[in-house]
């Protein structure tokens, strides 16, 4: 009686899973021819703004040198075209020292200061890779079944972060800093709530200049 009840009560939640694995390979396909565009797209727009790529290998020196000296203390940043955002738990001394720091360090030629592992980047260049697997698999076994997606995840899993740094390297960050120097840092910490106030993470925006042209 109690099975009967639970069967009624639970094949539409089984029903709704079943259907779902069936429709999975589909949405992995779409989503994935999807990306073989959309992602090569967002790179060369990147690719092609010199200003926006040198405040993203700015940005990751910075976070490396912090990361150096702290250890791993999930720090997040974002590079734009006048200067980074660099969110996380440390003072805003810390973070202009270090972004001067990484400068320099990245004039004197240690270029692998411009890469940072957790970047999003890496993030999109998994994404590819994957979808060039699903897509490649599709058209070489005429169908898109879940062991075929799995393969892919797991491809990407293994090839994202080298493709990652690739990009990275070549795409979406630039060592070409000359003349760049750190104008200052603004504090931009959202709403600090009187019960957690120092315990968050903070928000700084680092301003960069360039003093020349080239
Ligand atoms: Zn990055």
């Amino acid at each position: 009686m109690l099975t009967f009840l639970l069967i009624i009560l639970f094949w539409p939640v089984v029903l709704f899973l079943l259907v779902n694995l069936f429709f999975l390979p589909f949405q992995f396909a779409i989503h994935s021819f999807f990306n073989i565009f959309t992602i090569p797209y967002q790179l060369i727009k990147i690719a092609f703004n010199q200003q926006l790529r040198a405040n993203h290998a700015l940005e990751h020196a910075t976070i490396n040198v912090i990361e150096e000296h702290y250890g791993p203390l999930n720090i997040a940043g974002l590079g734009q075209e006048d200067g980074f955002i660099i969110q996380g738990p440390v003072d805003p001394y810390t973070v202009e020292e270090a972004a001067r720091i990484g400068l320099a360090r990245l004039r004197e030629g240690e270029k692998d200061l411009a890469i940072h592992n957790r970047c999003g980047t890496s993030i999109l260049a998994a994404n590819f890779v994957s979808s060039v697997l699903v897509i490649l698999l599709l058209w070489k076994a005429g169908y898109s079944g879940l062991f075929y997606i799995l393969l892919a995840l797991v491809g990407a899993q293994f090839l994202g972060p080298h493709l990652g740094r690739i990009f990275q390297k070549y795409l979406t960050t630039s060592t070409r800093i000359e003349g760049f120097e750190i104008a200052g840092v603004e504090v931009r910490s959202a709403n600090r709530g009187f019960w957690n106030f120092g315990l968050q993470p903070r928000r700084y925006f680092v301003r960069t200049r360039r003093l020349m042209q080239y």
